[in-house]
Protein backbone atom coordinates (compact mmCIF):
# COMPACT_ATOMS: atom_id res chain seq x y z
CA UNK A 1 0.00 0.00 0.00
CA UNK A 2 1.29 3.47 -1.07
CA UNK A 3 1.67 6.40 1.65
CA UNK A 4 -0.41 9.06 1.25
CA UNK A 5 2.55 11.32 0.14
CA UNK A 6 3.92 9.10 -2.72
CA UNK A 7 0.30 8.98 -4.40
CA UNK A 8 -0.46 12.45 -3.80
CA UNK A 9 3.36 13.59 -5.32
CA UNK A 10 2.74 11.54 -8.28
CA UNK A 11 -0.85 13.24 -8.89
CA UNK A 12 1.31 16.76 -8.28
CA UNK A 13 3.83 16.02 -10.80
CA UNK A 14 1.33 13.75 -13.74
CA UNK A 15 -1.16 17.45 -12.98
CA UNK A 16 1.22 20.17 -12.54
CA UNK A 17 4.25 18.97 -13.07
CA UNK A 18 5.36 20.01 -9.60
CA UNK A 19 9.12 19.58 -9.55
CA UNK A 20 9.65 19.63 -5.98
CA UNK A 21 7.12 16.45 -5.70
CA UNK A 22 9.07 14.87 -8.35
CA UNK A 23 12.32 15.25 -6.63
CA UNK A 24 10.63 13.73 -3.36
CA UNK A 25 9.49 10.87 -5.99
CA UNK A 26 13.10 10.10 -6.70
CA UNK A 27 13.94 9.95 -2.87
CA UNK A 28 11.09 7.52 -2.29
CA UNK A 29 11.98 5.17 -5.08
CA UNK A 30 13.90 2.30 -3.25
CA UNK A 31 15.98 0.85 -5.84
CA UNK A 32 18.10 4.22 -5.89
CA UNK A 33 19.83 5.20 -2.81
CA UNK A 34 18.87 8.45 -1.05
CA UNK A 35 22.53 9.90 -1.49
CA UNK A 36 22.40 9.01 -5.08
CA UNK A 37 18.89 10.19 -5.76
CA UNK A 38 20.28 13.28 -3.53
CA UNK A 39 23.17 13.56 -5.75
CA UNK A 40 20.96 13.65 -9.59
CA UNK A 41 18.59 16.11 -7.44
CA UNK A 42 21.47 18.52 -6.81
CA UNK A 43 23.12 18.12 -10.15
CA UNK A 44 19.77 18.56 -11.96
CA UNK A 45 19.51 22.27 -10.18
CA UNK A 46 23.06 23.01 -10.59
CA UNK A 47 22.44 22.18 -14.67
CA UNK A 48 18.84 23.75 -14.72
CA UNK A 49 18.11 20.49 -16.43
CA UNK A 50 14.50 18.77 -15.63
CA UNK A 51 15.11 15.38 -13.17
CA UNK A 52 13.00 13.74 -15.64
CA UNK A 53 16.13 14.34 -18.66
CA UNK A 54 19.08 14.13 -16.95
CA UNK A 55 21.53 11.98 -18.91
CA UNK A 56 24.73 12.34 -16.85
CA UNK A 57 24.28 9.51 -14.89
CA UNK A 58 28.15 8.87 -14.05
CA UNK A 59 27.09 9.61 -10.13
CA UNK A 60 25.00 6.30 -10.50
CA UNK A 61 27.68 4.10 -9.91
CA UNK A 62 25.91 0.61 -9.71
CA UNK A 63 24.53 -0.56 -13.49
CA UNK A 64 20.96 -1.69 -11.57
CA UNK A 65 20.63 1.75 -10.17
CA UNK A 66 21.62 3.37 -13.52
CA UNK A 67 19.08 0.86 -15.06
CA UNK A 68 16.27 1.72 -12.34
CA UNK A 69 16.95 5.75 -12.75
CA UNK A 70 16.42 5.15 -16.39
CA UNK A 71 12.80 3.50 -15.89
CA UNK A 72 12.00 5.53 -12.85
CA UNK A 73 12.45 8.83 -15.92
CA UNK A 74 10.46 7.20 -18.42
CA UNK A 75 7.81 6.22 -16.18
CA UNK A 76 7.77 10.23 -14.60
CA UNK A 77 7.81 11.24 -18.45
CA UNK A 78 4.68 9.18 -19.57
CA UNK A 79 3.31 10.41 -16.15
CA UNK A 80 3.26 13.84 -16.89
CA UNK A 81 2.70 13.47 -20.89
CA UNK A 82 -0.63 11.82 -20.09
CA UNK A 83 -1.66 12.85 -17.12
CA UNK A 84 -1.96 9.73 -15.53
CA UNK A 85 -0.40 9.35 -12.09
CA UNK A 86 -1.49 5.36 -12.28
CA UNK A 87 1.71 3.34 -13.51
CA UNK A 88 4.31 6.12 -11.81
CA UNK A 89 2.10 5.48 -8.25
CA UNK A 90 2.46 1.57 -9.39
CA UNK A 91 6.64 1.95 -10.15
CA UNK A 92 6.92 2.90 -6.89
CA UNK A 93 4.57 0.25 -5.16
CA UNK A 94 6.38 -2.36 -7.29
CA UNK A 95 10.30 -1.63 -8.01
CA UNK A 96 11.69 -3.70 -10.48
CA UNK A 97 13.46 -6.78 -8.20
CA UNK A 98 15.28 -7.58 -11.40
CA UNK A 99 18.69 -6.49 -10.39
CA UNK A 100 20.85 -8.24 -9.50
CA UNK A 101 21.08 -6.56 -5.78
CA UNK A 102 17.41 -7.83 -5.24
CA UNK A 103 18.09 -11.00 -6.31
CA UNK A 104 20.76 -11.59 -4.16
CA UNK A 105 18.72 -10.58 -1.07
CA UNK A 106 15.75 -12.96 -2.11
CA UNK A 107 17.83 -15.86 -2.28
CA UNK A 108 16.82 -17.89 1.02
CA UNK A 109 19.01 -17.41 3.94
CA UNK A 110 21.55 -15.79 2.29
CA UNK A 111 22.55 -11.89 2.92
CA UNK A 112 24.94 -9.70 0.58
CA UNK A 113 27.67 -9.60 1.55
CA UNK A 114 27.60 -6.12 2.09
CA UNK A 115 24.78 -6.02 4.55
CA UNK A 116 25.42 -4.82 8.15
CA UNK A 117 23.56 -5.79 11.18
CA UNK A 118 20.75 -3.31 12.19
CA UNK A 119 22.49 -1.25 14.90
CA UNK A 120 20.34 -1.27 18.40
CA UNK A 121 17.75 1.05 18.92
CA UNK A 122 19.23 4.14 21.56
CA UNK A 123 17.27 7.12 22.91
CA UNK A 124 18.62 10.33 20.72
CA UNK A 125 20.80 12.31 23.18
CA UNK A 126 19.20 15.66 22.69
CA UNK A 127 21.92 18.85 23.10
CA UNK A 128 22.49 20.49 26.29
CA UNK A 129 21.85 23.38 25.96
CA UNK A 130 19.13 26.27 27.54
CA UNK A 131 15.64 26.26 25.57
CA UNK A 132 14.26 29.25 23.89
CA UNK A 133 11.06 30.17 23.44
CA UNK A 134 10.81 29.66 19.85
CA UNK A 135 12.50 26.16 20.25
CA UNK A 136 9.92 25.13 22.61
CA UNK A 137 7.15 26.50 19.95
CA UNK A 138 8.85 24.45 17.36
CA UNK A 139 8.40 21.49 19.48
CA UNK A 140 5.11 21.62 19.87
CA UNK A 141 4.53 22.68 15.83
CA UNK A 142 6.21 19.44 14.90
CA UNK A 143 8.16 17.35 17.10
CA UNK A 144 10.11 16.36 13.31
CA UNK A 145 11.22 19.73 12.58
CA UNK A 146 12.66 19.94 16.10
CA UNK A 147 14.69 17.23 15.90
CA UNK A 148 15.83 18.18 12.30
CA UNK A 149 16.93 21.56 13.67
CA UNK A 150 18.31 20.70 17.00
CA UNK A 151 19.29 17.39 16.91
CA UNK A 152 20.65 16.55 13.64
CA UNK A 153 21.55 20.37 12.35
CA UNK A 154 21.80 19.41 9.16
CA UNK A 155 21.65 22.56 6.77
CA UNK A 156 21.88 26.52 7.51
CA UNK A 157 18.38 27.26 7.38
CA UNK A 158 19.01 29.48 3.99
CA UNK A 159 18.42 33.63 4.24
CA UNK A 160 14.23 34.42 3.06
CA UNK A 161 13.58 37.94 2.36
CA UNK A 162 11.12 38.24 4.74
CA UNK A 163 13.60 36.47 7.43
CA UNK A 164 16.48 39.47 6.41
CA UNK A 165 13.67 42.34 6.27
CA UNK A 166 12.67 40.87 10.04
CA UNK A 167 16.43 40.99 10.94
CA UNK A 168 17.11 45.20 9.30
CA UNK A 169 14.19 46.19 11.04
CA UNK A 170 14.80 45.40 14.39
CA UNK A 171 18.36 46.16 14.38
CA UNK A 172 17.09 49.98 12.83
CA UNK A 173 14.42 50.08 16.13
CA UNK A 174 17.15 48.88 18.28
CA UNK A 175 19.12 51.83 17.76
CA UNK A 176 16.37 54.25 17.54
CA UNK A 177 14.60 53.61 20.81
CA UNK A 178 18.62 53.61 22.31
CA UNK A 179 17.77 57.18 20.85
CA UNK A 180 14.52 57.32 21.98
CA UNK A 181 13.81 56.19 24.81
CA UNK A 182 10.83 58.23 25.91
CA UNK A 183 8.64 58.78 22.78
CA UNK A 184 6.21 61.76 22.61
CA UNK A 185 4.05 63.37 20.65
CA UNK A 186 6.38 66.70 20.45
CA UNK A 187 8.90 64.42 18.76
CA UNK A 188 6.96 63.31 16.20
CA UNK A 189 8.61 64.77 13.23
CA UNK A 190 12.12 64.26 14.84
CA UNK A 191 11.20 60.80 15.37
CA UNK A 192 10.03 60.18 12.04
CA UNK A 193 13.30 61.24 10.53
CA UNK A 194 15.72 59.42 12.54
CA UNK A 195 13.56 55.75 12.00
CA UNK A 196 13.94 56.72 8.47
CA UNK A 197 17.22 57.14 8.53
CA UNK A 198 17.97 54.34 10.83
CA UNK A 199 15.81 51.96 8.40
CA UNK A 200 17.90 52.70 5.51
CA UNK A 201 21.11 52.33 7.05
CA UNK A 202 20.16 48.76 8.30
CA UNK A 203 19.09 47.73 5.24
CA UNK A 204 22.27 49.09 3.29
CA UNK A 205 24.25 47.08 5.89
CA UNK A 206 21.76 44.00 5.42
CA UNK A 207 22.30 44.20 1.90
CA UNK A 208 24.42 41.27 1.47
CA UNK A 209 21.82 39.24 2.93
CA UNK A 210 19.07 39.62 0.32
CA UNK A 211 19.36 37.89 -3.06
CA UNK A 212 18.81 40.88 -5.41
CA UNK A 213 19.62 44.58 -5.74
CA UNK A 214 15.19 44.51 -6.37
CA UNK A 215 14.63 42.81 -3.72
CA UNK A 216 16.99 44.86 -1.24
CA UNK A 217 15.13 47.82 -2.36
CA UNK A 218 11.27 46.83 -2.40
CA UNK A 219 12.03 45.37 1.63
CA UNK A 220 13.73 48.53 2.16
CA UNK A 221 10.69 51.00 0.82
CA UNK A 222 8.17 48.64 2.91
CA UNK A 223 9.73 48.95 6.28
CA UNK A 224 10.35 53.09 5.49
CA UNK A 225 6.27 53.00 5.50
CA UNK A 226 5.49 50.82 8.04
CA UNK A 227 8.07 52.47 10.16
CA UNK A 228 5.87 55.91 9.86
CA UNK A 229 3.09 54.07 10.88
CA UNK A 230 5.08 52.70 13.88
CA UNK A 231 5.85 56.25 15.01
CA UNK A 232 2.11 56.87 14.54
CA UNK A 233 1.50 54.25 17.38
CA UNK A 234 4.29 55.36 19.80
CA UNK A 235 2.82 58.80 19.80
CA UNK A 236 -0.64 57.52 20.52
CA UNK A 237 0.65 55.28 23.60
CA UNK A 238 2.47 57.74 24.51
CA UNK A 239 -0.06 59.74 25.41
CA UNK A 240 -2.42 57.18 26.65
CA UNK A 241 0.11 56.04 28.64
CA UNK A 242 3.46 57.32 29.09
CA UNK A 243 5.83 55.22 29.40
CA UNK A 244 9.98 54.82 29.23
CA UNK A 245 11.71 52.20 26.99
CA UNK A 246 14.17 50.80 29.60
CA UNK A 247 15.20 47.66 27.56
CA UNK A 248 16.08 46.82 24.08
CA UNK A 249 16.71 43.40 22.62
CA UNK A 250 17.69 42.55 25.85
CA UNK A 251 19.14 39.12 27.20
CA UNK A 252 17.34 36.96 29.93
CA UNK A 253 18.15 33.70 30.71
CA UNK A 254 16.17 32.66 33.95
CA UNK A 255 16.07 29.53 35.45
CA UNK A 256 12.29 28.39 35.46
CA UNK A 257 11.40 25.13 37.52
CA UNK A 258 14.83 23.37 37.32
CA UNK A 259 15.13 24.22 33.66
CA UNK A 260 18.12 26.86 32.26
CA UNK A 261 16.22 28.93 29.55
CA UNK A 262 17.38 31.65 27.20
CA UNK A 263 16.11 34.45 24.65
CA UNK A 264 15.69 38.17 23.63
CA UNK A 265 12.83 40.43 24.50
CA UNK A 266 12.72 43.11 21.67
CA UNK A 267 11.61 45.72 23.96
CA UNK A 268 10.68 46.50 27.83
CA UNK A 269 8.18 49.33 28.36
CA UNK A 270 7.68 50.84 32.31
CA UNK A 271 5.11 52.58 32.56
CA UNK A 272 4.89 56.22 34.48
CA UNK A 273 1.76 55.25 36.20
CA UNK A 274 2.78 52.24 38.72
CA UNK A 275 6.01 51.27 37.58
CA UNK A 276 4.68 47.97 35.91
CA UNK A 277 6.26 47.06 32.86
CA UNK A 278 5.38 45.76 28.96
CA UNK A 279 7.05 42.99 27.70
CA UNK A 280 6.91 43.98 23.74
CA UNK A 281 7.95 41.31 20.75
CA UNK A 282 8.23 43.13 17.30
CA UNK A 283 6.35 40.61 14.54
CA UNK A 284 7.58 40.93 10.84
CA UNK A 285 5.44 37.95 10.06
CA UNK A 286 2.05 36.60 10.36
CA UNK A 287 0.32 37.08 14.19
CA UNK A 288 -2.51 36.52 15.60
CA UNK A 289 -5.79 38.35 14.42
CA UNK A 290 -6.60 39.21 17.59
CA UNK A 291 -6.16 39.45 21.42
CA UNK A 292 -8.30 36.17 22.19
CA UNK A 293 -6.59 34.10 19.40
CA UNK A 294 -3.40 35.01 20.79
CA UNK A 295 -4.58 33.69 24.57
CA UNK A 296 -6.12 30.72 23.17
CA UNK A 297 -2.63 29.97 21.48
CA UNK A 298 -0.87 30.36 24.89
CA UNK A 299 -4.19 28.10 27.15
CA UNK A 300 -2.91 25.36 24.17
CA UNK A 301 -0.15 25.50 24.54
CA UNK A 302 0.86 26.34 21.31
CA UNK A 303 3.16 29.42 21.90
CA UNK A 304 5.23 30.73 24.69
CA UNK A 305 6.83 33.72 23.32
CA UNK A 306 5.22 35.71 25.78
CA UNK A 307 4.52 33.78 28.58
CA UNK A 308 8.58 33.42 28.80
CA UNK A 309 8.93 37.00 28.75
CA UNK A 310 6.89 37.55 31.41
CA UNK A 311 8.39 34.83 33.70
CA UNK A 312 11.73 36.27 33.11
CA UNK A 313 10.94 39.64 34.28
CA UNK A 314 8.46 38.76 37.00
CA UNK A 315 11.46 36.02 38.74
CA UNK A 316 13.69 38.96 38.15
CA UNK A 317 11.40 41.08 40.69
CA UNK A 318 9.53 42.98 37.92
CA UNK A 319 5.57 43.42 37.66
CA UNK A 320 4.83 42.56 34.14
CA UNK A 321 1.32 44.20 33.52
CA UNK A 322 1.06 43.77 30.08
CA UNK A 323 1.95 41.42 26.98
CA UNK A 324 2.01 43.19 23.59
CA UNK A 325 2.95 41.91 19.95
CA UNK A 326 3.69 44.69 17.48
CA UNK A 327 3.28 44.07 13.50
CA UNK A 328 5.73 45.29 11.73
CA UNK A 329 4.92 43.50 8.65
CA UNK A 330 2.27 45.49 6.68
CA UNK A 331 2.99 49.31 5.37
CA UNK A 332 -1.11 49.20 4.01
CA UNK A 333 -2.44 49.40 7.93
CA UNK A 334 -1.65 51.17 11.42
CA UNK A 335 0.38 49.27 13.79
CA UNK A 336 -2.29 47.85 16.14
CA UNK A 337 -0.78 45.59 18.59
CA UNK A 338 -1.88 42.30 19.90
CA UNK A 339 -1.90 43.40 23.78
CA UNK A 340 -2.92 41.55 26.60
CA UNK A 341 -3.26 43.09 29.91
CA UNK A 342 -2.75 40.49 32.98
CA UNK A 343 -4.98 40.09 35.44
CA UNK A 344 -5.85 38.01 38.23
CA UNK A 345 -6.80 34.55 38.31
CA UNK A 346 -10.44 35.35 39.20
CA UNK A 347 -10.87 38.48 36.85
CA UNK A 348 -13.28 37.65 34.24
CA UNK A 349 -11.54 38.23 31.16
CA UNK A 350 -12.20 40.66 28.66
CA UNK A 351 -11.76 40.77 24.89
CA UNK A 352 -11.75 43.85 22.22
CA UNK A 353 -10.65 42.85 19.48
CA UNK A 354 -6.80 43.17 19.25
CA UNK A 355 -6.71 44.04 23.30
CA UNK A 356 -7.64 41.37 25.77
CA UNK A 357 -7.02 40.27 28.68
CA UNK A 358 -5.24 37.04 30.18
CA UNK A 359 -5.07 35.61 33.61
CA UNK A 360 -1.97 34.67 35.86
CA UNK A 361 -3.29 31.31 36.15
CA UNK A 362 -2.73 30.73 32.17
CA UNK A 363 0.54 32.31 32.56
CA UNK A 364 1.21 29.96 35.56
CA UNK A 365 -0.22 26.69 33.54
CA UNK A 366 2.17 28.02 30.33
CA UNK A 367 5.23 28.29 32.91
CA UNK A 368 4.09 24.96 34.36
CA UNK A 369 3.99 23.08 30.51
CA UNK A 370 7.41 24.23 29.76
CA UNK A 371 9.31 23.04 32.38
CA UNK A 372 7.58 19.76 31.60
CA UNK A 373 8.51 20.00 28.29
CA UNK A 374 12.05 21.07 28.87
CA UNK A 375 11.70 17.75 31.29
CA UNK A 376 10.84 15.54 28.27
CA UNK A 377 13.19 16.36 25.59
CA UNK A 378 16.48 16.20 28.38
CA UNK A 379 15.07 12.69 29.41
CA UNK A 380 16.17 11.39 26.39
CA UNK A 381 13.62 8.82 26.30
CA UNK A 382 11.51 10.24 23.06
CA UNK A 383 11.98 7.21 20.24
CA UNK A 384 9.83 8.96 17.75
CA UNK A 385 9.94 12.46 16.58
CA UNK A 386 6.52 12.92 15.34
CA UNK A 387 5.98 14.58 12.24
CA UNK A 388 3.21 17.47 12.28
CA UNK A 389 -0.40 16.54 11.17
CA UNK A 390 -1.29 20.16 10.32
CA UNK A 391 0.00 20.52 7.04
CA UNK A 392 0.42 24.27 7.78
CA UNK A 393 3.15 23.96 9.91
CA UNK A 394 5.05 22.57 7.22
CA UNK A 395 5.04 25.96 5.05
CA UNK A 396 8.23 27.19 5.85
CA UNK A 397 10.03 24.37 7.14
CA UNK A 398 13.57 24.10 5.32
CA UNK A 399 13.00 20.33 5.73
CA UNK A 400 10.08 19.17 3.26
CA UNK A 401 12.78 17.32 0.99
CA UNK A 402 13.96 14.96 3.89
CA UNK A 403 10.68 14.83 5.46
CA UNK A 404 8.86 11.24 3.98
CA UNK A 405 6.06 11.75 6.72
CA UNK A 406 4.59 15.50 6.45
CA UNK A 407 0.83 15.97 6.19
CA UNK A 408 -0.37 16.53 2.39
CA UNK A 409 -2.02 20.16 2.08
CA UNK A 410 -5.95 20.24 1.86
CA UNK A 411 -6.68 20.66 -1.56
CA UNK A 412 -4.09 18.48 -2.78
CA UNK A 413 -6.50 15.53 -0.80
CA UNK A 414 -8.78 16.16 -2.90
CA UNK A 415 -7.71 17.15 -5.96
CA UNK A 416 -8.68 14.00 -8.09
S1 LIG B 1 7.85 19.00 6.48
FE1 LIG B 1 6.16 19.33 7.97
S2 LIG B 1 6.00 17.40 9.11
FE2 LIG B 1 8.01 17.40 8.09
S3 LIG B 1 9.48 18.26 9.57
FE3 LIG B 1 8.73 19.96 8.34
S4 LIG B 1 7.00 20.79 9.50
FE4 LIG B 1 7.37 18.75 10.27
Amino acid sequence: MLRPTIAQDALAWSNRGDRAALERLLLAYPPISSISATAAIALARAKRCPLAELSDLALLREPDEREAFLGWQAAVRNARANDDPVPLQSLLESPPQSNARAEAAFVVGAAPASALAPEPQRPVPTPNRPFSASALNMFVDCRRRWFFRYVCDPIDEPNSPAASYGTAFHAALERFHSEFARPSGALRTEMQRRLDTLVIEAFEDARPTFDTVVEVELQKQRARRTALRYIDWLCERAEQMPFEVVGIERRVSPTIGDRQFVGFIDRIDRFERDGSLAVIDYKTGSIAGSAKEYRERVRKFEDFQLPFYYWSQQLAGEAVSRLALVPLKGHTVPVIPIELEVVSADAPLRDNGARGTISIADLERARDRMVELGTEIRSDRISQFAASTDPDACAYCVYTLACRARPQPEPERFSR
